[in-house]
């Protein structure tokens, strides 16, 4: 029984998290229910897209 040497690769913890889908809800500008999700956003403008689960409808608002 011979055991090489162990070769301890420490690999630096990534701190860099892909991109997580929150379930952060926004209110609907449509019908004021805050049932509306984040589906999307623009790259060029601060600009948010929804999709509300009340009215079904997709909205564009300001991202903050
Ligand atoms: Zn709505």
């Amino acid at each position: 029984m011979h055991q090489d040497s162990m070769q301890a690769e420490r690999r630096p913890k990534r701190s860099s998290t892909p991109k997580v889908t929150a379930p952060q809800r926004e209110v609907c500008p449509k019908c004021g229910s805050p049932n509306a999700r984040i589906i999307g956003r623009s790259e060029s403008f601060p600009i948010l897209y929804f999709r509300c689960d009340d009215c079904r409808r997709t909205s564009v608002g300001p991202a903050v």
